[in-house]
């Protein structure tokens, strides 16, 4: 790795990033129960494979290719890995991916199931409820809930942290002969035969390969936020209450604790939105069932995270010869659906058995994963930008005939959509 010194040019840190010797490395390998597949690619795999960002997409794959003998490094912008975010509804498709690698017990210990998911009127009126346990049954995994800081917790703990490099900002990446040249903000570089792009909806990798695909705003601003000890009564699933003022999600977490998402239509970066409270949130739903309103009330002093909510228009590939882009960095999608960190968990378990399947042509492994979620990740971006836009539909006219529409349409028919999303071949 090459380090810039604080007023001098880039040296190279060789020590403290050399490779662990190649009989430290098959000795560790069999310790960790690696597949005979796995054992004799890291015999012929010299390539070193670099990841970008240390998100949920980026630390999965991390995982993901420790399984197939890899031991990628994996660079972070953030000074620290601090567990940060709210809560996170993990769909049966992403608790599958997530077992395939091993590393479900430790996740599903710390979140909790979800039975159904219910839309409901402003003046409380069901629209729909949506059993999904029996939906997921068939998938062989239910719905589930995790707070964002408990499932990355989770996730570092099956990785190597010494592999981690934290307060590392990717900046630009240049071509070196057949290799890729990395240079971070802070001056460093590094030299990678293969990048992975986990960074996220801004990616600086992106950037590089596809300088054009600019996020594009949804149309509305969200807030999110975690109470301790506020669970309104009975609740068992999902619920979104939808009225002309917005949308207003409630979500039970383990622990007594309670995770809302609040959805209002604005101008992009209002700043009156990003100042507001939970006291300005409660006059903004004052309308809404008391059950909000008391989560409000017990929400005041606690953090709230606000962003408005943004995606990546389709039409372009997620490989670019040796660099491929991964999770939101690829194909970030608004998260009506709850399928953006799924999206990004099944790439990273399917890119890394398309390398397992590729070991002499990562190259190749790239375009083949491209081609596997092309059409699947395009159809959760488009599906769910669509039913934004329709939960927040403010005028009276187009919020009775949503209404309607979610009223008459059959249990069968969401049924069928949902069986489909989960049900996907991640080998
Ligand atoms: C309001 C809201 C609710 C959501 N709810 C759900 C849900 O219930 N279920 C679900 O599945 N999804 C949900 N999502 C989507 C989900 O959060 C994302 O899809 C998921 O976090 C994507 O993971 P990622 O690792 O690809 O990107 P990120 O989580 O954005 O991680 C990217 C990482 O890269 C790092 N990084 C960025 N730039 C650089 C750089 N230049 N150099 C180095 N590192 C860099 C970042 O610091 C970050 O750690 C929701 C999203 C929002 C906005």
């Amino acid at each position: 790795m090459l380090i810039a010194t604080p007023n001098g040019p880039a040296r190279l840190l060789t020590k403290r990033l050399r490779r662990p010797c190649f009989f430290t490395r098959f000795l560790t390998n069999i310790s960790r129960g690696l597949s005979l597949p796995g054992l004799i690619f890291m015999l012929n795999m010299e390539a070193t494979f670099t990841i970008i960002g240390g998100g949920i997409a980026g630390l999965t794959a991390a995982i993901a290719l420790r399984r197939q003998g890899i031991d990628p490094l994996v660079f972070e912008a953030a000074p620290e890995l601090h567990p940060v975010g709210a809560g996170l509804g993990l769909a049966a498709n992403a608790i599958r991916a997530l077992a395939l690698l091993g590393v479900e017990k430790e996740i599903l210990a710390k979140g909790r199931f979800l039975e159904g998911m219910a839309f409901r009127t402003d003046k409380d009126a069901l629209l729909i409820r949506m059993d999904t346990a029996t939906i997921t049954q068939r998938a062989g995994q239910d719905n589930f809930c995790i707070h964002r800081g408990d499932l990355h917790e989770a996730l570092l703990h099956h990785l190597d942290r010494s592999r981690i490099f934290t307060g590392k900002a990717l900046e630009s990446v240049v071509h070196d002969g057949g290799r890729l040249r990395l240079r971070f903000r802070d001056g460093s570089e590094h030299l990678t035969d293969y990048l992975i792009g986990a960074d996220g909806i801004h990616s600086a990798v992106r950037h590089v390969v596809l300088p054009d695909v600019q996020p594009r705003y949804a149309g509305y601003t969200c807030w999110r936020c975690v109470v301790p000890g506020a669970q309104p009564k009975g609740l068992q699933g999902v619920e979104e209450i939808l009225g002309p003022a917005g949308r207003f999600g409630i979500v039970p977490l383990a622990g007594n604790r309670t995770y809302w998402f609040a959805c209002v239509n604005a101008p992009r970066r209002d700043p009156g939105m990003q100042n507001a409270d939970a006291a300005a949130l409660a006059h903004i739903f004052a309308a809404y069932p008391a059950r909000v309103l008391d989560l409000l009330k017990a929400s005041e002093g606690q953090p709230l995270i606000w962003g408005d909510i943004t995606d990546l228009p389709a039409g372009h590939r997620y490989d670019h010869g040796n660099i491929v882009l991964i999770g939101d960095a690829a194909h970030a999608t608004t998260p009506n659906m709850g399928q953006g960190a799924c999206q990004a968990i099944e790439d990273a378990v399917i890119l890394a058995a398309e390398i397992g399947r590729h070991r002499n042509d990562p190259a190749e492994a790239f375009r083949r994963f491209t081609n596997r979620r092309l059409e699947r990740t395009r159809m959760v971006v488009r599906r769910s930008r669509m039913m934004g836009q329709m939960a927040q539909w403010q005028h009276p006219v187009l919020r009775a005939l949503r209404n309607m529409l979610f009223r008459l349409t059959p249990q069968a028919v969401f049924r069928r959509q949902l069986v489909a999303l989960y049900n996907v071949d991640l080998t």
